[in-house]
């Protein structure tokens, strides 16, 4: 096959005289693969083209539900990877033999020396780049006047159908709502094209690389739909200028409650009542439980929600007592709480309930050395974030009847399982599978924020946030503004 004639036809190449060509012809290599072998991989960085001499090659790319799929299949004389020719950059598919093929090769090095050497080379594939760029600016131009939604676009990660409706309702049409299922990733960050704001949730990865592609295709604004902002790069976003906006409250009242909810159903075994009774088993035995009034509860973390459950519990007539970074010590005085120490809060608790939030320093605050200086049978209820706790040594001290009840409404890994349905599947997460054995410890999938209210809220408050930013308020200016803590000088 006349090699020259094919390297015509590689838009870069189309207009070079015969001299240039006959150079990029002699660092061509020619290669042979079998059926089934794969020429390069979606995603891996290219160094190489491949123009296709004889046989066929599948091209195929991931979907985002993990089955590849064939897009095309090239022939004698298609071209492929010609991009990779230009700065290694990532294949933006597969390449497979689907039967025996002969290609040849030309290699990102080989070809980078050639056009440090050879500037009519350079000069070529720049008036090429520049066509290439004039006509996509054209796409692009068309398709957006083809959009003819002028409203602010926000692309709705991990959505779930109960938010969808708060945000239609509390949107009122003000803004277009575009809603994915698909939580934001690298793989998933594409979607978002053509909106300018993301909407977020607590297991959506805002890692550095998304936030810079978000950045890239001019999206400066992440709004949390939650609280909670440890999934984010906030020194990405300082760097790059994004700013982020959360829902710094939108009813502590949901998750003080859902977490006494837990208390009560560890101690009361109603879950498990509940059961019995539907198979026709009105026998108590196992059922005994314990008078909350004159208990000690532990509250650790007293904010909003901490705050929340201080007063329930000190409504049940427990002994409150509280452990925070900055107390509060005229609202303690208030309900009749009290301040201590960390320690002793360990020591002197029966039920220990945890509100602080995950930062570097709360990371597995309950780890074995916290579990050793609890009371024995001591009730330990996690509706913060799963990294408080130190999942192993929780199992360790369930095991070892150290701790009589867990109460878990989040998990260090929920994020592969928790607010998905995986009935039909097997739990391969062997640490929730124990968890989930103990007929002392309840796991709910993050739900202590779903009320009726919390939603309403939730949805408000982002879009307050999101129209804020749109009236031109950024970063740290925002209302509710994340930002990244100041680096000590
Ligand atoms: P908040 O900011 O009002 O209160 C957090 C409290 O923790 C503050 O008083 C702070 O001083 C204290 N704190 C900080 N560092 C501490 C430390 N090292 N030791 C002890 N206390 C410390 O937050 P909030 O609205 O009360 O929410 C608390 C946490 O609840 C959030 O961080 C979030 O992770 C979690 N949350 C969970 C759900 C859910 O559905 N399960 C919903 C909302 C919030």
């Amino acid at each position: 096959m006349d090699t020259v004639s094919l390297l015509k036809e590689v838009n870069f190449f189309a207009s070079l005289d015969e001299d240039v060509l006959g150079l990029l012809q002699k660092q061509l290599h020619h290669v042979s693969f079998e059926s089934g072998d794969e020429l390069c991989r979606e995603g891996e960085a290219g160094d190489c083209m491949f123009i296709i001499e004889s046989g066929e090659v599948a091209v195929t790319k991931q979907s985002t539900e993990g089955a590849p799929i064939e897009i095309t299949t090239l022939g004698s004389g298609d071209i492929a990877g010609e991009m990779s020719l230009l700065g290694q950059m990532r294949r933006s598919a597969a390449l497979t033999a689907k039967t025996d093929v002969t290609a040849w090769v030309l290699e990102y090095g080989e070809f980078q020396s050639l056009l440090q050497k050879h500037a009519s080379l350079s000069r070529a594939l720049l008036a090429s780049l520049t066509k290439n760029l004039q006509r996509e600016t054209s796409v692009v131009a068309r398709l957006m006047a083809k959009d003819l939604d002028h409203r602010f676009k926000i692309a709705f990660f991990d959505n779930k159908s109960y938010m969808q409706r708060a945000f239609e309702q509390a949107n009122d049409s003000r803004y277009s709502l575009r809603f994915f299922e698909s939580r934001l990733s690298e793989e998933t960050v594409s979607l978002a094209a053509g909106c300018q704001a993301v909407c977020v949730f607590v297991n959506d990865t805002v890692d550095a690389e998304v936030i810079e592609e978000l950045h890239g295709m001019g999206i400066d604004m992440i709004a949390l739909r939650c609280a909670g902002y440890n999934n984010v790069d906030l020194e990405a976003c300082e760097r790059l200028g994004v700013s982020v906006a959360r829902v710094p409250a939108y009813s502590p009242y949901a998750v003080a409650e859902h977490a006494v909810a837990l208390m009560l159903t560890l101690n009361r075994r109603t879950h498990r009542a509940s059961n019995r009774i539907r198979e026709g088993n009105f026998s108590l035995s196992g059922f005994v439980g314990f008078d909350m009034h004159g208990r000690t509860a532990g509250v650790i973390g007293t904010g909003k929600i901490g705050k929340c459950a201080m007063r329930i519990l000190s409504g049940f007539g427990c002994r409150v007592l509280a452990y925070d970074k900055f107390p509060d010590d005229a609202f303690a005085k208030e309900i009749g709480a009290e301040y201590v120490d960390l320690d002793r809060l360990l020591a002197e608790s029966d039920i220990i309930t945890l509100h602080a939030p995950l930062l570097p320093e709360t990371h597995h605050m309950i780890s074995a050395d916290a579990i050793d200086k609890m009371k024995d049978g001591v009730m330990i209820v996690n509706t913060s974030r799963g990294g408080l706790v130190d999942t192993a040594a929780l199992l360790a001290g369930l095991k070892s009847r150290k701790i009589g009840y867990a109460g878990l409404d989040v998990y260090e890994e929920e994020s592969a399982y928790f607010f998905e349905d995986f009935s039909s599947d097997i739990l391969t997460d062997d640490m929730l599978a124990r968890l989930t054995t103990f007929n002392n410890v309840i796991v709910t999938s993050h739900q202590a924020f779903l009320t009726r209210e919390a939603l309403a809220n939730i949805a408000e408050t982002t879009l307050q946030n999101i129209c804020e930013y749109q009236g031109g308020k950024v970063l740290g200016d925002l209302t509710h503004a994340v930002v990244a803590p100041k680096k000590k000088a």
